[in-house]
């Protein structure tokens, strides 16, 4: 398996490789780039077919989690671990216990929060080994409601916001009453980002592939319900993807009515180039890691002093980080999720001055 030559190494500043035969743990955690601070990136549980392809994903999110983090100004680089196996088979105490011991070992370069495949849980399991994990502590969220760490609220708002500024830019326009919105994806995230546009009077279409998740839309919002394979080609004037990623390909790009795609889903885009061929048709990209940090702004708060109004007023600041994107990218004709890898790399590219 090659490491240093493979496709997405980019320079990584550490990969480690743990393995524990009894209590079968196989993990790997990756440092992308610590120049603005620890790496802090989500711990994910998957049965990946191949150790190559865990190393391929944990590479490609690490890395992902240093421009993410940078484009939202956190004192945090870039990193992720994943433990390869199936969460609801192979996991177990002792694997946690094992992989909060090895987190231990790395001496606060990586910390590790929730991802797919692991829970605040488990997160808090291993965080009786080790101080390197984030996301667990219980909190007034900044919806003012108890949180346990979960990071959805604030994603959903600082994707709220992104929107906005979006439409802003691209239809003028600051007051939301009657923008149809197209939401693909009503769980965590989207239901709340759905909540924050019925608040501010948009007109909502939603999607699912969970039929309770489409009623309390309904019944909640007065969201109208869309076929999933008619929803992100809808005659709508903003389309938010906020459930999978690739979404944005060849096949859908053509048939786009919407004037704006804001939405929190993980890499939206099925390639690089998608990003100019949205462009090409006019249509207005919130780049997704650029518009979907509040939930790891809220995390790092939990670090150095959480309160609702500081996370509030930091996830705010997405809006200012998107409209310096889309001025720049149109000044220079190109298009913005190129524009945000390059503003996130001016970001990390020195060392960071830690107050
Ligand atoms: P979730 O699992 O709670 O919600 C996803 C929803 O999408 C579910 O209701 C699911 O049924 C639905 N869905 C799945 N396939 C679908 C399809 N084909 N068509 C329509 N709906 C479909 O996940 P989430 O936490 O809300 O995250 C949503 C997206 O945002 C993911 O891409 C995630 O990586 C990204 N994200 C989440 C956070 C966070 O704080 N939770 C932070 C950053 C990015």
């Amino acid at each position: 398996m090659s490491v240093f030559s493979h496709k997405e190494f980019d320079n990584h500043e550490q990969v480690h490789f743990f393995c524990d035969a009894e209590s079968g743990l196989k993990a790997i955690v990756a440092v992308h780039n610590s120049n603005r601070g620890p790496a802090l990136g989500g711990c994910r549980m998957f049965p990946y077919a191949s150790d190559q392809d865990a190393l391929t994903d944990v590479l490609r999110l690490s890395r992902g989690m240093t421009y993410k983090s940078a484009l939202a100004n956190l004192d945090l680089g870039g990193g992720k671990s994943v433990i390869i196996g199936d969460p609801r088979k192979h996991k177990s105490e002792a694997l946690l216990e094992k992989m909060g011991r090895c987190l231990e070992q790395l001496g606060g370069s990586y910390i590790a929060a929730e991802d797919s495949g692991t829970s605040v849980p488990d997160l808090r399991v291993m965080g009786r080994y080790t101080k390197n994990v984030a996301g667990i502590v219980e909190r007034t969220g900044i919806d003012g409601q108890p949180s346990s760490g979960d990071p959805s609220p604030a994603t959903a708002y600082g994707t709220f916001i992104g929107l906005k500024a979006a439409v802003q830019h691209r239809l003028g326009r600051s007051d939301l009453s009657g923008l149809k919105v197209a939401v693909q994806g009503v769980g965590n995230v989207g239901f709340r980002l759905a909540q924050h546009l019925h608040t501010a009077g948009a007109e909502l279409f939603v999607s699912d592939i969970h039929q309770d998740q489409l009623d309390r839309a309904v019944a909640e919002l007065g969201a109208t319900v869309v076929p999933s394979d008619q929803i992100l080609t809808l005659n709508v004037d903003v389309i938010a993807p906020c459930a999978m990623g690739a979404i944005l390909n060849d096949e859908i790009i053509p048939q786009l009515k919407a004037a704006v795609v804001a939405g929190a889903a993980n890499n939206q885009l099925a390639e690089a180039r998608h990003d100019a061929m949205l462009r090409q048709r006019g249509i207005l990209y919130a780049p997704d890691f650029a518009i979907n940090a509040g939930g790891i702004i809220d995390i790092f708060y939990e670090r150095v002093g959480h309160t609702p109004e500081k996370v509030t007023a930091h996830i705010e600041t997405i809006a200012d980080t998107l409209n310096e994107l889309f001025d720049r990218a149109d000044e220079s004709g190109r298009p913005t999720g190129a524009i945000a890898n390059e503003l996130a790399e001016e970001r990390f590219a020195t060392r960071h001055q830690m107050a």
